[in-house]
């Protein structure tokens, strides 16, 4: 038991999701399963989500539609699994600005947002660069990035620059400058409050799958980057060995929010519209959502 309780939240899916985007080089190998997900953590005064997923409405259902992600349901009814509602969601720490991680800000009133400085600013640049480039921006809904700078107006977005520790206590938050996006960032919980062997990294797209982190080789593993990146995928591979190393090399204290293998590490459940929830760690006193 730690001071965190932690799940991940299915809230949407892709049955088709092209294994090329996933695994860097992969080519003409076809289509895997892709949940999409965040990440509910829980500790005393606080409730915190990594990323948010998207809004179901307008340029996101349309986007979302035209990629193969369907059967979406709300933060209401998938923060609902964990007794939480959107209204007590306190921090939210985004790792990247990806339509699919960034475009539910809208949904939590009461929240404060975190994203490093480079995402923000980084996004805002390539929307100003000319159509010609517009393959940089793919994935982003620029209507998020207009909410991210209203939550700056209203007083709510912090910008990171760099790795901050203790965000809120025992909780870090570390940067992967050019690499999947401009400022992806990946979150640590060290759920002891010390740097003992309890910590979790809550890898963002960082990592879509362990075998981002072992190329499914288990006696002589490689880092694949995942395929979709407007950074460097040489910064990627860096980027998995780093959040190795803050698990002391225990690949299942990364996790990643596309797995669809999570149940496999961890005590898990499916609720009534098919989506996952996954209990990666339960803090004092918290009841277990999954058993
Ligand atoms: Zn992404």
């Amino acid at each position: 038991m730690g001071r965190y309780s932690i799940w991940v939240l299915e809230y949407a899916c892709s049955d088709t999701h092209p294994v090329s985007a996933t695994f860097y080089g992969a080519h003409n190998e076809g289509t895997l399963k892709l949940p999409f997900a965040y990440v509910l953590i829980k500790g005393p005064g606080i409730v915190a989500m990594v990323d948010v997923g998207y809004n179901n409405v307008g340029f996101a259902k349309d986007f979302a539609a035209s990629i193969g992600v369907g059967g979406w349901h709300s933060p209401q009814e998938v923060l609902g699994e964990c007794d939480v509602s959107p209204e007590d969601v306190t921090h939210v720490f985004l790792t990247h600005a990806h339509f699919d991680h960034a475009g539910g800000t809208a949904l939590f009133p009461n929240a404060r947002f975190f994203i490093q400085e480079r995402e923000l600013t980084g996004w805002v640049a390539a929307m100003a660069l000319p159509r010609r480039f517009r393959t940089l921006t793919g994935g982003i809904d620029p209507g998020d990035v207009i909410r991210l700078v209203e939550l700056a107006k209203d007083g709510r977005l912090t910008t990171v620059t760099g790795a901050q520790q203790d965000v809120v206590p025992g909780i870090d938050l570390h940067p992967a400058f050019d690499s999947h996006t401009p400022g992806s960032q990946y979150v640590v919980v060290r759920n002891s409050g010390g740097s003992s062997e309890d910590v979790f990294v809550l890898a963002g797209d960082l990592i879509y799958k362990y075998e981002n982190l072992n190329d499914g080789n288990e006696a002589d593993p490689a880092y694949v980057p995942v395929g979709l990146a407007t950074g460097s995928q040489w910064n990627l591979v860096f980027a998995c060995d780093e959040m190795l190393r803050k698990v002391g090399g225990n690949e299942k204290r990364i996790v990643p929010m596309h797995e669809s293998r999570l149940a496999e590490f961890y005590p898990s459940r499916i609720n009534q519209h098919g989506l996952q929830i996954t209990e990666i760690a339960l803090g004092d006193g918290e009841p277990s959502r999954v058993s």
